[in-house]
């Protein structure tokens, strides 16, 4: 069975849902105070403070779902979980802190919450159990370079990429989200910093059904299984290549002028910095635990990231070969770190999509017979 058998079901599907006008702000201090929620989607979190193994304290079941769903604790483990702080949580609490870089103790502390509790992307940083995030591989560069140095990008599962006798990919925009030049011509600017390093170029095109790259903002349950949710939470989520799909939340208060000094944390989330990321996704990167990258899960909100890193740059150029103008001189590698695990595996991500939309495509497939 071929995955591009299912592709026409799974467009159908998308069409079934009802897309939605998302949220734009030219800026952070025009976003009704209506639209700012007192308290964010994992907020709640923080009562586990100094939560450790052999406790039980209610609501650390809802705390074992947001560690399953980001691929933490196996798909396969009982969806029944109960509020005892077990060893599978502890094992997926330290194996969160080697990814992010945190000390590896296993306890709910400060820091770690700190992190657990922001925004970030929908696509999950483990899969197989297999944690990748963190691989601590040397750079190609670092053969040549005296300094201790190391990568921490990563890909999907097997390795998928756009076929090398695409040079150029187009992209659009779901017709029903109405999206303003300003917005649209801000997506041109995201896919431009990936093609200034890369051999890949990318053209915005008025036909979405033969675009390469689908982009749509949803709100909720979308039809592809990974359900959006309200203001911050998941912002986004993009599929491996060749795929293309690239899903924002429609219910977050997207700002769109970049502009976020003095600004006050709020809720308000920088629309390029998701949308660098999410095309990471799209070209075949997987999360990195380098803080610096543009694939580094988490970003807080009110803060603005778009520049791609060098754990970035040289991922993509080892998918794609480097872009014959980029000028790579004195690239600033990456430290590394004392958390990293040795001889972890370097495939990571997402391959919850495949697997849903294989499903669904197969449902609808077997339906149409
Ligand atoms: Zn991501
Ligand atoms: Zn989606």
């Amino acid at each position: 069975m071929k995955l591009h058998l299912f592709i026409p079901a799974i467009i159908l599907l998308l069409f079934t849902v009802t897309p939605i006008s998302a949220h734009f702000f030219s800026n952070i201090t025009s976003i009704p105070s209506s639209l700012i929620p007192n308290t964010t989607l994992w907020d709640g979190f923080n009562q586990f403070l100094g939560s450790h193994k052999g406790q039980k304290v209610n609501g650390l079941a809802k705390l074992k779902k947001y560690f399953q769903r980001f691929g933490y604790i196996n798909s396969s483990s009982s969806e029944n979980f109960t509020d005892d702080f077990d060893e599978i949580l502890e094992s997926a609490v330290k194996l969160y802190q080697i990814n992010f870089n945190l000390k590896s103790t296993g306890e709910l502390d400060v820091q770690t919450l700190k992190n657990i509790v922001l925004p970030r992307c929908g696509n999950p940083d483990i899969v197989n159990g297999t944690s990748t995030m963190n691989s601590g591989k040397r750079s190609s560069y670092s053969t040549n370079s005296t300094i201790h140095t190391v990568a921490h990008y990563s890909f999907f599962p097997g390795k998928p990429s756009w076929p090398a006798s695409k040079t150029e990919l187009t992209y659009s925009f779901l017709p029903e989200n109405q999206l303003s030049e300003n917005v649209r011509s801000l997506f041109g600017r995201a896919f431009e910093r990936w093609s200034e390093v890369m051999s890949l170029t990318f053209t915005e095109t008025s036909s979405f059904d033969k675009a390469d790259i689908k982009i749509g903002f949803f709100s909720g349950d979308h039809g592809d299984g990974e359900a959006f949710d309200g203001v911050l939470g998941t912002l986004g989520h993009a599929f491996s290549p060749p795929l293309g799909l690239f899903h924002l939340d429609g219910d977050e208060n997207w700002v769109t002028d970049g502009d976020f000094i003095n600004a006050s944390p709020l809720s308000a989330v920088d629309l390029e910095s998701v949308a660098v990321h999410e095309i990471g996704h799209i070209l075949g990167l997987g999360h990195s635990s380098d803080k610096e990258a543009i694939m580094y899960p988490t970003i807080s909100s009110g803060t603005r990231k778009v520049e791609l890193a060098n754990d970035d740059i040289m991922g993509i150029q080892e998918l794609y070969g480097s872009n014959t103008n980029y000028n790579e001189t004195n690239p600033v590698l990456t430290p590394r770190n004392e958390s990293e695990v040795n001889g972890a595996h370097n495939l990571v991500c997402s391959f919850w999509s495949h697997g849903i939309l294989l499903a669904i495509g197969l449902s609808l497939f077997l339906l149409v017979l």
